[in-house]
């Protein structure tokens, strides 16, 4: 039967993320924008709360969460800052559901249990300064010596860059494959930090998502070892697209709760600030705003659910948790637009949180599939043009 009503245990897990997000982070967080300054005291909180391994089962070192509280988790964080939601994005989405689908045991023992228990921070590096979209475009190269891959190139735009412990990275292990473009040419690798060779900084102009880290890595002459291959060799492209159906869900249920967040704001200011004699929460045009921010708000929400309930069944989602991604980050950037509007003048002040709502939606209708690319693929579906094919690994049911 079709059920709308979240359990017991989600509305608890919703609860406490909520109270814990507005008592640590939220009465800081302006502060921290403000200075771009990440804060790492929040790791060890998001740990022991269990949300850095939310939908890893308890053998790998996870709290066994379903993939709807992995939603649940990234509405409500993303709710006090995007900086937030973009750690669930890149550790437990993209990387540590990747190692959960495509990893070896011993990959699984080495690198995914640390991660899960918030003990070894990782993301993923797709994008280089010449490829974002056009994956194929991509430079870096993977060559196989003795045991192992010797790889160089550069990742750019890479979430936690200067931060994280394990990386995830995609490079060209067929160089024949390479000249043609041809996408099962590409490996995937599990990455540490202390590799020789690896190097990474901090992208010092970006202008939103300030209280988060962004930067590069470079990788000169760096060896891997072969068991580090994620999948089998030219698995590496399938592997990049599986990450960003886990990654995109969870910017999709994000940006929810970014809209969430500019409802609320714009709720509070309205009935506050007073024109011509009332609120001007009674001006009906103010009340349009408010108003496409609930159904933006609605409607995001339902499509990352029932992505979260084909994940849970372990049915493929790549075109629902596209859609979702798609909406709601465009319905993100709408209501913080209006968000600011609502505030007039104070809204183009950061005493205000609209502003930095601005700045901080504007990443999503970039990263993990442009507002274009998702808007094709979804015409490319109903035309008839693109269907999903299976693939070796899929991302595991859920189990009870
Ligand atoms: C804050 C932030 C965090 C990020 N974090 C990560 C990360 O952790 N890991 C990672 O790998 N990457 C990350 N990225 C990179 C992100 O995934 C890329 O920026 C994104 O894929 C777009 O690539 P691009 O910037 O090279 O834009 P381009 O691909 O150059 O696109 C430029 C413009 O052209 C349009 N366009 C391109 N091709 C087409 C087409 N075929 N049809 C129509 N329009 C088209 C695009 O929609 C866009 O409007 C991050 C980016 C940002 C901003």
């Amino acid at each position: 039967m079709l059920d709308f009503d979240l359990t017991e245990e989600h509305q608890i897990l919703e609860r406490s993320v909520r109270e814990w997000g507005a008592r640590e982070v939220a009465p800081k967080i302006k502060d921290l924008d403000r200075e771009h300054r990440f804060d790492k005291g929040i790791l060890p909180q998001m740990a022991e709360m269990g949300l850095l391994g939310a939908s890893v089962p308890t053998e790998y070192g996870g709290a066994g969460m379903d993939y709807i509280s992995l939603g649940l988790i990234s509405e409500e964080l993303e709710y006090v800052d995007t900086s937030l939601r973009v750690i669930m994005s890149v550790h437990a989405g993209l990387n540590c559901l990747s190692l959960l689908t495509w990893g070896t045991e011993a990959q699984k023992q080495k690198y995914l249990v640390p991660q899960a228990q918030g003990k070894q921070l990782s993301t993923y590096g797709l994008t280089e300064p010449a490829a974002g979209s056009d994956v194929r475009g991509m430079q870096t190269t993977a060559r196989k010596s003795g045991d192992r891959y010797v790889l160089n190139g550069e990742k750019m735009w890479i979430s936690l860059a200067d931060i994280a412990d394990n990386f995830l990275v995609f490079g060209w292990s067929d160089p024949e494959k390479k000249k043609l473009k041809d996408p099962s040419g590409m490996s995937a690798f599990i990455v540490e930090r202390a590799f020789k060779g690896f190097s990474s900084g901090t992208l010092k102009e970006k202008w939103g998502i300030l209280a988060g880290n962004t930067g590069y890595f470079k990788m000169d002459e760096m060896e891997v070892p072969a068991e580090n291959l994620l999948g089998k060799e030219g698995e590496g492209f399938k592997i990049a697209m599986f990450a960003l159906d886990q990654g995109r869900y969870t910017v999709a249920a994000g940006a929810t709760g970014l809209i969430r967040a500019c409802r609320d704001a714009s709720i509070k200011y309205a009935k506050q600030r007073k024109t011509f004699g009332v609120e001007i929460a009674q001006h009906q045009l103010v009340k349009e705003m408010i108003a496409q921010m609930e159904s933006d708000y609605q409607a995001s929400r339902l499509l990352w659910l029932r992505s979260g309930f084909l994940k849970n069944q372990g049915r493929r989602n790549t075109r629902e948790t596209g859609l979702a991604k798609w909406f709601a980050t465009v319905a993100s950037e709408r209501a913080a637009g209006d968000c600011v509007q609502v505030h007039g003048a104070n809204g183009y002040s950061d005493e205000y949180p609209a502003g930095r709502f601005y700045r901080n939606c504007k990443g999503a209708v970039i990263y993990e599939g442009t507002r274009e690319i998702h808007k094709l693929m979804q015409a490319d579906y109903v035309l008839g043009y693109r269907a999903d094919k299976p693939t070796r690994c899929e991302l595991p049911a859920y189990k009870a």
